[in-house]
């Protein structure tokens, strides 16, 4: 019997979400790639959805290494703001911008606000190969709200403005094993752990 792990490449640049996902997959016998270590290539993202998104990230990545992939897509949806950033919460105030600029943005956006309420949102979507007919997909949500200001060094992105009422606390003061059992990517990855046991 085969017991070495099967290799899936995480359709990915962001090093800090491949580290938060390969801790989850780890105790299950899955080695995930990192495809920046692989490619330099950037993936257009291209769709209107978090969906299409994490279905075109996993098809290049498949293609570029010829292994199954996994795509991600991620964001920050807030009410107030009719669920944007969304799926452009990386584009949000230019592509350039540092995550610091960007969430003094939506502070400043959200200044006068009353309406707080946000959520974080992860798909994931999984093809066995570049041309797969059947992708898999699977969702987690955080729900929270956007605090007054910055709090906490921790994680990456808009973590430190991002509160969870249940923790009472932003993300960016969690540390990353707190982050790991809460997360929007957490959630959305152990539906697929759980789906990939039933078929192994
Ligand atoms: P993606 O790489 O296109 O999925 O971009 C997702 C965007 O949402 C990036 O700007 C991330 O920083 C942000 N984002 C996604 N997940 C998280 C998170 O767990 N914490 C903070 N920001 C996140």
């Amino acid at each position: 019997m085969n017991n070495s792990p099967k290799k899936i490449v995480f359709a990915s640049h962001n090093r800090g979400k491949y580290k938060e996902m390969s801790e989850i997959f780890k105790p299950h016998n899955i080695e995930l790639i990192f495809l920046g270590d692989h490619s330099s290539t950037d993936i257009e993202e291209t769709g209107l959805s978090f969906h299409e998104n994490a279905l075109i990230k996993a098809r290049k990545a498949s293609e570029l290494t010829s292994l199954p992939a996994l795509g991600d897509d991620s964001g920050l949806c807030v009410s107030a703001l009719h669920n944007q950033p969304g799926i452009y919460s990386a584009r949000y105030n230019g592509v350039e911008s540092s995550f610091q600029s960007k969430m003094i943005k939506l502070l400043e956006e959200l200044k006068d606000e009353k309406n707080r309420k946000a959520f974080f949102v992860c798909v994931l979507a999984y093809v066995e190969n570049a041309t797969d007919p059947i992708p898999k997909f699977f969702e987690g949500f955080w729900h929270g709200f956007i605090a007054d200001e910055m709090k906490g060094t921790h994680g990456f992105g808009y973590d430190p403005i991002f509160f969870d009422p249940n923790q009472n606390m932003c993300v960016g003061e969690m540390d990353s094993s707190l982050k790991l059992q809460l997360s929007h990517r957490a959630k959305a990855t152990n539906l697929f752990i759980q789906q990939w046991q039933l078929n192994t």
